[in-house]
């Protein structure tokens, strides 16, 4: 196996573009414990930790935050740069196994492992965020919803790499939480939640909601979103939203959880989601009040 160290994002694509079976190794977190296991065996691994401009946080004049792909997840649990509805990614981030992992993993690789019951999926795809990805034929923007495509796979094509996401501002007085369930502190979630909303004097006028680890990919259902806008988050709005979501999974049996299990918690893991985002939308600073 070759092991490459470039300095620039052109030299990794370089090689990528030349190595089908070649992989980027990020914080190694999986990466290196899957080939320990005799899972996967690449031909060569391009290391992305010296490549300038890979990591770090930014907050535009739009209100994005932009994330870039090797920035470790205990950066981003850390960061202030994200707006109250955006701050449920930072909740996610810190929700990530426990420290050392936290202090070794990339969003970019989080995001390009697609496990299905970890925490940065299900969060972006329910802030409308989007992936940049590039390769040695130029770069293209992929939304978070349409990034994740099954079971441990994504959008990403052959020779492509996860540049940076995006996370756009969400509405004045929006607010979010990331309700996470787990076996043990630390493990991948059983099912976990995560929730935006704004309320207009009680009532909601803006929802997102996405669920993961039941289904293959998170799962973010309109139909659900539309069942909060015009209510005021009352018990029976919130349970309808989160059948219609349960409607749309398709949870797996395994040593977290059944499916039976995962689909009768669920409703319970949306509506703590939901109730924290409208406590905190409740909290929000005077000038924020409608
Ligand atoms: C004990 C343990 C507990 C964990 N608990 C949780 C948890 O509770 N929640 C959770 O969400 N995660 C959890 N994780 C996963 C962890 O947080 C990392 O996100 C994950 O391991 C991948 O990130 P990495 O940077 O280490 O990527 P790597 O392991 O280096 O790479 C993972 C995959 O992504 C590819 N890759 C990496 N970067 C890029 C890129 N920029 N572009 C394209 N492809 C890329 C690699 O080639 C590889 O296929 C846990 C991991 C461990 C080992």
């Amino acid at each position: 196996m070759k092991f490459y160290r470039p300095t620039s994002l052109k030299q990794a694509l370089k090689v990528l573009a030349g190595d089908e079976d070649a992989r980027c190794l990020a914080g190694g977190a999986t990466l290196v414990a899957m080939m320990n296991a005799n899972l996967i065996a690449p031909s060569a691994l391009v290391s992305l930790a010296a490549v300038k401009g890979l990591a770090g946080i930014a907050k535009r004049k739009n209100g994005t935050v932009a994330i870039g792909a090797m920035t470790r997840h205990q950066a981003v649990a850390d960061s202030d740069a994200f707006d109250r509805g955006q701050a449920m990614v930072k909740e996610a981030a810190s929700h990530i196994g426990h420290p050392a992992i936290r202090n070794m993993g990339t969003i970019g690789g989080s995001i390009s492992h697609a496990d299905p019951a970890a925490d940065y999926p299900t969060a972006l795809v329910a802030v409308d965020a989007t992936v940049t990805v590039e390769s040695a034929a130029g770069k293209r923007e992929i939304e978070a919803s349409r990034f994740f495509t099954g079971y441990l796979e994504t959008a990403l094509a052959p020779g492509e790499i996860v540049v940076a996401v995006s996370i756009p501002a969400t509405p004045s007085g929006a607010a979010s939480a990331y309700e996470k369930y787990a076996r043990v502190q630390g493990d991948f979630a059983t099912v976990a939640a995560a929730a935006v909303v704004a309320l207009e004097r009680g009532v909601c006028s803006f929802a997102r909601i996405a669920v993961g680890g039941c289904a293959p990919t998170p799962v973010r259902v309109a139909a659900a979103e539309a069942k909060l806008v015009g209510s005021k988050l009352e018990p029976a709005a919130v349970a309808a939203a989160a059948a219609a979501i349960a409607a749309a999974c398709d949870p797996i049996d395994d040593f977290r959880g059944s499916s039976a299990y995962r689909l009768a918690i669920l409703p319970t893991i949306v509506a703590r989601a939901v109730a924290t985002a409208r406590q905190r939308a409740e909290q929000r600073p005077a000038e924020q009040r409608p």
